[in-house]
């Protein structure tokens, strides 16, 4: 292996260091921010993520409270539920955690939470924001991404990015943020003729299908930034992302690894949305 890792377990460590100190502040100008998870159904990974949240929540000083609701939960239900935390004055953030069960409608799910309180920055208020170049929430794992790119001292004006994958949450989010960052971007998706094509291009690669080893060595530039967003658990019970890493990591000049690369990263944009957003109201 010749790339250089980038280590998102040390970045995140020190991004909810910086959120801890902010959140001492506002405490003392008597602000706790509060994040509320709601969790529908029990979805072994989703109930690990919504621990894991709750947790990093807790340790930067912030309130967390995590709302459970049986897989059966009328959607009726779930929409009052996320009323009422639009009107608490102590959430300033919350999170529905997704994939939701089959007869909720996510879409409408996603667009009764306040825009002001998205901290998921999935809202289409929010989508159309950072489009537009105003962002006020930032999605968190391609926030995460940026903040790993800016620590990395990526240069992005002008560079080649390549994003594997077009979601909502993270490829076209992506896209948008690297955009304005000054990078020529090219967004993937299955339909895609001949990925490594365009994957070759890249000087930041970003891979995010869900698919694992979808990208391998012989598909990076050699030199490229590689960021692998993917979690995939094989089988076997290990846990890969979507690049193959260790022919990328041969041919790549830095490069995430999976677990300890975006993951936590993501759970710390998490928190700093969080604060940002109870920072706001101070400022409202
Ligand atoms: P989605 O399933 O919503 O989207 C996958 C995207 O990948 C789609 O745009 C799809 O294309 C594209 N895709 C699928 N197959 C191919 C292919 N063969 N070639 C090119 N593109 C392809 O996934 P998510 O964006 O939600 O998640 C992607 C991965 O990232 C998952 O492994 C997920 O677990 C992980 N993830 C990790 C996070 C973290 O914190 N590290 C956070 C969120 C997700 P099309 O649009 O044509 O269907």
């Amino acid at each position: 292996m010749s790339a250089r890792l980038i280590d998102g377990k040390a970045l995140s460590a020190h991004v909810r260091g910086e959120v801890a100190e902010r959140v001492r502040t506002l405490k003392s100008q008597g602000v706790t921010p509060g994040l509320a998870v709601v969790l529908v159904g029990e979805d072994p990974a989703s109930q690990v993520y919504v621990r894991n949240k709750a947790a990093a929540c807790t340790a930067a000083g912030m309130h967390s409270r995590v709302i459970p609701l049986g897989a059966d939960t009328p959607e009726g239900e779930l929409l009052d539920v996320i009323e009422t935390l639009n009107a608490d004055p102590a959430i300033h953030g919350i999170l529905v955690q997704l994939p939701l069960p089959g007869h909720i409608d996510t879409g409408l799910v996603i667009e009764t939470i306040s825009a002001a309180k998205d901290v998921d920055g999935f809202h289409v208020s929010n989508a159309g924001l950072l489009m537009t170049g105003r962002p006020l929430f930032r999605p968190c794992t391609p926030y995460g991404v940026m903040k790993m790119l800016e620590s990395e001292n990526v240069p992005l004006r002008g560079a080649e990015a390549v994003i594997v994958g077009a979601s909502n949450i993270v490829g076209k989010p992506m896209a948008m943020l690297l955009l304005a960052a000054g990078a020529t971007v090219t967004l993937c998706n299955s339909k895609t003729r001949d990925l490594g094509d365009q994957t070759r291009r890249a000087d930041v690669l970003v891979v995010a299908t869900g698919r694992p080893g979808i990208v391998s060595g012989d598909m990076v530039k050699p030199g490229a930034v590689v960021i692998d967003v993917g979690i995939n658990r094989l089988e076997s019970g290990k846990l890969v992302g979507d690049v193959d890493f260790d022919s990328a990591a041969a041919v790549a000049s830095a490069i995430t690894p999976v677990p300890g690369g975006v993951g936590p990263m993501t759970i710390a944009m998490l928190l700093v949305n969080t604060i940002e957003a109870a920072e706001r109201t101070l400022q409202a």
